[in-house]
């Protein structure tokens, strides 16, 4: 394979609806695997595509529950059940601060080597180049983008209004992108962004395919993907657990 690989481990916002999982991703070149997001339910879903021992870092987003309250289950994993000495963990400082408060000693530092970023920071991950931008979520969320050659996938995370993809550059070859809301009851109190809002910044920002994820238990997904649809100028998928997307078609 070619470029990059997107597939979704989970993808139901907020908390995990029947038989679903909350927010994680598997983003792969030929040579490198990230776990992206550790929402409850993604551990098990991983090991449908992958080993634990072929991570090569997982990044984590921000602290809400609902991307990264898997942490402390996939310690006891790496721990107990693997041979890997250090899981590479790459976050915000408040995602490791709650996963090291289910230590007994208060640190997972013993199997996760943690790298915290924020703001603009760049990390590279194998033959995968990620760059992070801060979003408008109440708690510190960073967006990222996956570059690995000329290929790259864009996640915005959680975001409201006053964030814009095109803070991560222009070109993406797929952004994943919250479509949590539809515009009908987006409301400016809420985090968070209705599709026909994604599908506009993801026009702005020029990518090729937009892929949306983070519907909450509820609502219904069609009318998330109709949305977007009906703005974005390239082509729109739904996110669903188990579906891959990939920046190239070979
Ligand atoms: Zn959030």
């Amino acid at each position: 394979m070619k470029g990059l690989s997107l597939t979704v481990l989970g993808c139901s916002g907020s908390y995990a609806a029947a038989g679903e999982a909350c927010s994680g991703y598997l983003i792969r070149s030929n040579k490198t695997n990230v776990w992206v997001d550790c929402g409850p339910g993604t551990l098990s879903n991983l090991q449908e595509n992958i080993e634990l021992n072929e991570v090569d870092a997982i990044v984590v987003s921000h602290h809400h529950p609902d991307h990264c309250a898997e942490l402390p289950v996939v310690y006891n994993a790496y721990k107990y059940f693997t041979s890997v000495s250090k899981m590479r963990v790459i976050s915000t400082s408040d995602v490791r601060r709650v996963t090291d408060a289910f230590q007994s000693d208060g640190d997972s530092g013993d199997v996760f080597d943690w790298e915290i970023v924020a703001d603009g920071s760049v990390s590279e991950v194998g033959d995968i180049s990620v760059c992070f931008s801060r979003t408008d979520h109440p708690v510190e969320t960073l967006a990222m983008r996956f570059s690995c050659g000329t290929e790259s996938i864009v996640y915005t995370s959680d975001t409201g209004r006053n964030w814009s993809v095109s803070e991560l550059g222009l070109g993406a070859n797929i952004i994943l992108g919250e479509g949590t809301l539809l515009e009908h009851n987006a409301d400016s109190t809420v985090p968070h962004i209705s599709c026909k809002h994604l599908a506009a910044e993801a026009n702005s920002a020029r990518a090729e395919q937009l892929v949306v994820t983070h519907v909450p238990p509820g609502s219904d997904p069609l009318k998330h993907l109709e949305e977007a649809a009906a703005v974005f100028e390239g082509q729109v998928e739904l996110a669903a657990t188990g579906r891959t997307f990939s920046t190239t078609n070979n």
